[in-house]
């Protein structure tokens, strides 16, 4: 048996079929060059990564735990120095404290902005969580209880920014801009760093003092640079997603201006006691660990994103972004216009899991949803989604996103599983796979 012959075997003995591994397996072979530019910037960003840990000498003492009010916490406070340098910030907060990005957001939303300031989206509606942060939806201690407005300028129909829209929206009360990188579940493109400098720049030829702030959430080490570097002041994001490589349990991060991060941590702790408290309680080996690996973690998942787009491309299905787009978040959406094969996709991707493969996603009625919605998730830390994941609410038209993987060969393999379903119940195009 030769090697290919070999690994066809192994596929099968894990349920995929020869016809399917031979579709994966050409298809792949046309993402060489693709993959090799991933490898790069993985490469770039991890040496980033060992640079700022060794200029914050992190030590063998940095991994040890702290009680109480975590009073001198060295691996608190040398992680938090290594975020700073990693992603150019003056300063960072990295807590376990921070429950979650949509915590991480509000916080620095929340320290930042005063009564009567203004916040202003000038890339459209803000991430779904947001919402009640802001107060687009009427929620018990949102901003706009605190009389903090909010305005929005919408992207145009190409997804460009509309200048003149957000020239208008900016005015005395202005003092905080917030700029989602991803596009989350929205459908627009998501912005490159250099778009994001752009536009940063035209904001603060307007109004130079303005807070420009970016949710950085799956966005971070997809390319060289991070929003800090073309002009942000600060950065947001979760440790469930990229930047905790998959071994942070829990956590979020804010980094960026002295003054805008000490705001923050005022405000999680309290005036008075800012950064200096907050026990790590042994958590910091996952963190410093998680963001060594988180490069090529998001390299893994950056793969299995392409392998994804160009798979289903090539059955005739929309995917955005495309085959051959160019790439600045981890996240692939597939539009499958059919529930069947939405949930066949989700069942593939659960059943590829290391952990709970052998449960099956059923669609279901979600809080805060207007339809059933299914998630496939087989992850060692719960609603990680670095981890590979897919979900997507069941209604026209039938779009599932899909995001993660620890490794490149395990999202692989969870592609090839979401497609052996849907060819087990001719859900594809057949003829299109030879
Ligand atoms: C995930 C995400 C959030 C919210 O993070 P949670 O950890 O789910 O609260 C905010 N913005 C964007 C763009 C995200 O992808």
């Amino acid at each position: 048996m030769n090697c290919s012959d070999r690994m066809q075997k192994q596929y099968e003995s894990l349920g995929i079929c020869k016809e399917v591994y031979e579709f994966g397996r050409r298809t792949e072979e046309k993402l060489k060059e693709r993959f090799a530019i991933f490898d790069q910037t993985a490469e770039w960003n991890q040496m980033k990564v060992i640079s700022a840990m060794q200029k914050n000498r992190v030590s063998a003492e940095c991994f040890g735990s702290t009680s109480g009010y975590g009073y001198n916490d060295l691996g608190r406070d040398t992680l938090e120095a290594v975020y700073a340098e990693c992603f150019r910030g003056e300063d960072a907060l990295v807590r376990p404290q921070i429950t979650c990005g949509t915590h991480a957001l509000s916080l620095a939303l929340m320290s930042n902005l005063r009564p009567g300031d203004e916040l202003l989206s000038p890339v459209g509606k803000p991430y779904d969580t947001l919402e009640s942060v802001i107060g687009i939806r009427p929620s018990k201690g949102s901003l706009a209880e605190y009389n903090i407005s909010y305005r929005q300028a919408d992207l145009l129909e190409d997804g460009s920014f509309d200048y003149d829209a957000i020239k208008k929206a900016i005015n005395e009360k202005t003092k905080l801009v917030t700029i989602q990188r991803s596009k989350g579940y929205a459908v627009r493109p998501t912005l490159s760093v250099k778009k994001i400098g752009e536009l940063i720049a035209f904001i603060k030829n307007i109004k130079s003092d303005v807070i420009c702030m970016v949710d950085n959430c799956y966005g971070e080490f997809v390319e060289e640079k991070e929003p800090l570097e073309v002009g942000a002041d600060l950065i947001v994001g979760s440790l469930i997603k990229n930047p905790g490589g998959g071994l942070a349990p829990v956590g979020g991060y804010i980094a960026g201006r002295k003054e805008c991060v000490e705001n923050a941590a005022y405000r999680l702790t309290s005036p008075g006691l800012g950064k200096e408290v907050g026990a790590s309680l042994g958590i910091m080996q996952s963190f410093f660990q998680g963001l060594f690996l988180a490069p090529t973690v998001v390299n893994a998942a950056l793969k299995g994103a392409v392998f994804a787009a160009n798979i289903y491309e090539a059955l005739g299905f929309d995917v955005l972004p495309n085959g051959k787009e160019s790439r600045h978040d981890i996240i692939q959406s597939v539009t499958f216009h059919h529930p069947d094969a939405m949930t066949a996709f989700c069942k593939g991707i659960q059943a590829a899991a290391p952990v709970d493969s052998y449960v099956t996603p059923e669609p279901w009625a979600m809080p805060g949803y207007d339809s059933d919605v299914i998630m496939a998730a087989g992850a060692f830390v719960q609603g990680s989604s670095i981890e590979l994941s897919a979900d997507g609410p069941l209604k026209p038209p039938y779009s599932v996103y899909f995001q993660g993987g620890l490794t490149y060969p395990h999202a692989k393999f969870g592609i090839l599983m979401s497609l052996q379903k849907l060819y087990e119940q001719n859900l594809v195009n057949k003829s299109l796979m030879c």
